[in-house]
């Protein structure tokens, strides 16, 4: 759909059609790729974390918290556990942690394509030959969220980084022929309307493979503690706007979003979206993996996420998809 930065804007700011922008992402969706549900099984597999973003809990300068980092052999045994789920993703995130070398990311990455899985990742800035050799060893799709587009306030949010040097990743991404995987956050402090739509025509631009939405979750141990969280429904705007300009891409219901209301991620499933990202690491890290407060299932084991998750999506009449769930966009791109 060819939607204007005026238009997005107009739609952004007037709540009286709500209704109509989310049934009609819904029906881009169903039209685009399907009623099916990709399941990607995510394993956080270490909180410590280099930077300073000043929304994140995982930020260096938090001292009151328990940090972790998994072993090699550790992380390919949750994906494998993940794998004899029936996931047939598998997604690696974590902090910015130095310990796992590029050497190290690659053995992981040998562990787990194994096991007949699409791997990706979502380790943060890497250089161009770091993401060469992650690629090489069979990584298919790397997640690394612009979180905002706006140049003033992505100083403001991230100190010593520089927003050229993220746009860069994105670039070597698509270059070394990942999916690539962006997205923003919503209601930020001082975050505007018109830099959300820049953001959506952002994503655009790029011709993202899979784009991720969420609201921003205040975390107390974080400079923006007293700051109040991004809105739910912007949230789920940005994400449905996203929907109608890249029909045929991924879009998770993410996290952030159940955990600011608790059906949250079926009325983004209902509002454009179609993957969701169950946790499959055990409950004794998921706690500890606090990027913002109150996140879900945290002492939930793998295999009741897996079924709870898998439930309210068939009970709104979805199914679950048994591929590897690669995104259509992609393909129009190779
Ligand atoms: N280090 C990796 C992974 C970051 S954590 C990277 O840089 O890509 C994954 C995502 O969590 C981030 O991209 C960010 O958008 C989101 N996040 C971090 N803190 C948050 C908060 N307080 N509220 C909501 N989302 C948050």
């Amino acid at each position: 759909m060819r939607l204007t930065r005026e238009n997005i804007i107009e739609i952004l700011k007037d709540n009286s059609k709500n209704d109509r922008l989310f049934l009609l992402a819904d029906k881009v969706r169903h039209d685009s790729v399907g009623d099916a549900v990709h399941l990607r099984g995510l394993i956080e597999f270490s909180n410590i974390c280099k930077r300073q973003c000043k929304y994140c809990g995982l930020r260096s300068e938090n001292s009151d918290i328990d940090r972790y980092r998994l072993s090699p052999s550790d992380i390919i045994k949750y994906a494998d556990n993940a794998a004899k789920m029936g996931y047939k993703t598998i997604v690696l995130q974590s902090g910015e942690d130095e310990y796992y070398s590029s050497d190290k990311i690659c053995e992981i990455i040998r562990g787990i394509k194994k096991l007949d899985v699409a791997l990706t990742l979502s380790i943060g800035e890497k250089s161009f030959d770091e993401y060469k050799a992650f690629k090489k060893e069979g990584a298919d799709r790397y997640l690394i969220r612009i979180e905002t587009t706006d140049r003033e306030l992505y100083k403001l949010m991230h100190p010593n980084m520089d927003i050229d040097n993220r746009f860069r990743c994105l670039e070597d991404i698509k270059t070394l022929g990942y999916e690539v995987g962006t997205g923003c956050l919503v209601g930020l402090p001082n975050q505007t309307i018109e830099s959300l739509a820049d953001d959506i025509l952002y994503f655009k631009n790029i011709e993202a493979d899979m784009v991720g939405i969420g609201p921003f979750i205040p975390h107390p141990q974080t400079p923006l503690k007293d700051c109040s969280h991004g809105n739910f429904e912007l949230s789920l705007k940005v994400m449905a706007l996203t929907r109608l300009l890249l029909p045929d891409i991924n879009i998770p219901a993410t996290t952030a979003m159940e955990t600011l209301n608790p059906n949250g991620r079926i009325l983004a499933l209902q509002s454009g979206a179609n993957v969701v990202m169950p946790n499959v690491t055990a409950p004794e890290y998921r706690a500890k993996y606090e990027i913002y407060p109150n996140k879900i299932c945290i002492t939930e084991n793998p295999e009741k996420c897996r079924n709870c998750i898998g439930s309210k999506i068939m009970s709104i009449g979805r199914t679950i998809s048994s591929d590897y769930g690669k995104s259509k966009h992609f393909k129009i791109n190779s």
